[in-house]
């Protein structure tokens, strides 16, 4: 365990965090991505100008030496950095260059102020940290690899299929190219990609799987990226563009803490924005094959009908059971979009709406969407009493600072 010196010395160190946390992690990435392998190792698109990695980590770091005295509150961010890194391949003999790049981070931006007193208890509560992170993903990698179908590192998987979703959003099954099983997922899992472009380097990204666990393939669910004026999607375009039958891909054992809890048949209420719906359409599938009579609400979120993905699907999941209630919301529905057939209701999802017409004192709510969306519904059933246990929340991007939205 850490010193009550070193306790001591990381918390007079916060407010200098607070003053500079982003300075430091900005420098403690362009040190680490000083070394090509390193940088490989992250997915650069939460990086450069407008990358939101670095104050995600400051935020992290912050939170750290904040509660360096009760680390049991971080036990829910050191599972869900854990179940990332996996999914990133991440091992331990990358974190020497991280507590390399952080402690001269820390030198380069405080200066005198970073005493070798500081700097030590730093590099303590660093290790302490990285132990702790080491061990769980150890864990997880046993695990992945000990169960049937499973496997640790990138696999060869190949595209058997593609189907359009809507305008914007298509599905891609895949199957492993070795012809063995896949590894059965938990419902809201993610799988990682390793995807070689020739000029683009190595690129890493994460597509939850939308289909129920099973043994023979995965579906992901993936919105072309694109909008004028901005730069596409590298990944989702070059999937959309040219990834067909027989497209291999790379990707890493399925991964995520945010998944259905199949324990108990207690109601649930899946509530998803635009493509954040693929996690909770892996749980609708679970639940129609596995506890049926479980109360469920699916709750949908798109911008029109042009963009809705897998209406269909969704409506034959929920087809003749009344504990299965789909409701879908357009924000801005246009002429061809009929009230009452293609949706339900116009404008945004609410947790005024969530907590009137759900049983918000039983139910768990599990969530995925844009920032917006999860910052407003998050707060919302918090500021109705619902409990945090019963809040859960899947972020497509970077999530530690994503309350403060
Ligand atoms: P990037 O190249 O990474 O660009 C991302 C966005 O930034 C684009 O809109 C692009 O236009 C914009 N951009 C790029 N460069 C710049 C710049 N210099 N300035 C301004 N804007 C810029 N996505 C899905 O579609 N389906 C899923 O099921 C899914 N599941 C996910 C699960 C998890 C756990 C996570 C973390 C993410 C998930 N994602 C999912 C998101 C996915 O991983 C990718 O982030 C997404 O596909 C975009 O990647 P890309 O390579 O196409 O875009």
């Amino acid at each position: 365990p850490l010193t009550p010196a070193t306790i001591a010395l990381i918390k007079a160190t916060v407010p200098a965090l607070d003053a500079h946390g982003l300075a430091i992690t900005r420098r403690m990435y362009e040190r680490l991505f000083e070394n090509p392998d390193i940088r490989d190792l992250f997915n650069q698109s939460h990086h450069g100008e407008t990358g939101s990695q670095p104050k995600a980590l400051a935020q992290a770091v912050l939170a750290y030496a904040r509660n360096i005295d009760n680390l049991g509150v971080l036990g829910g961010a050191v599972e869900r950095i854990a179940q990332k890194h996996v999914a990133l391949n991440i091992l331990p003999e990358h974190y020497p260059f991280v507590a390399d790049a952080l402690l001269g981070a820390i030198g380069d931006v405080l200066g005198e102020a970073a005493t070798p007193e500081i700097a030590a208890a730093w590099g303590e509560a660093y290790w302490f940290l990285a132990e702790l992170l080491i061990g769980r993903e150890a864990a997880i990698y046993r695990a992945q690899a000990s169960r049937p179908g499973g496997w640790n590192g990138w696999r060869d998987v190949v595209v058997e299929s593609v189907t359009p979703e809507s305008e914007t959003i298509r599905s891609f099954v895949l199957v492993p190219a070795d012809g063995g099983p896949v590894l059965r997922h938990e419902p809201g899992q993610y799988l990682g990609f390793l995807v070689t472009r020739p000029g683009q380097g190595v690129l890493k990204r994460n597509y939850s799987i939308s289909c129920a666990p099973n043994d023979r393939a995965y579906r992901i669910t993936v919105k072309r990226e694109e909008r004028a004026g901005e730069p596409a999607g590298l990944v989702s375009t070059w999937l959309h563009d040219h990834a067909g039958p027989g497209t291999l891909l790379k990707v890493s054992a399925p991964a995520g803490e945010f998944v259905l809890d199949r324990a108990d048949e207690t109601p649930v209420v899946l509530v998803s924005g635009g493509v954040g719906l693929t996690p909770l359409v892996s749980m609708l599938e679970t639940i129609t094959a596995t506890t049926p009579a479980r109360p469920t609400w699916f709750v949908h979120g798109a911008l029109n009908g042009r963009v809705h993905a897998m209406r269909d699907h969704t409506r034959s999941l929920a087809a003749g059971r009344d504990t299965i209630r789909l409701k879908t919301f357009y924000a801005e529905p246009e002429a061809q979009d009929r009230l009452g057939d293609h949706y339900d209701a116009q404008g945004l999802i609410t947790a005024d709406w969530l907590v009137a017409h759900t049983p918000h004192a039983a139910a768990t709510y599990y969530l995925c969407g844009p920032k917006p969306f999860l910052a407003s519904l998050v707060h919302g059933l918090q500021r109705h009493g619902v409990p945090d246990d019963r809040v859960r929340f899947e972020f497509f991007g970077p999530a530690d600072d994503l309350l403060d939205a």
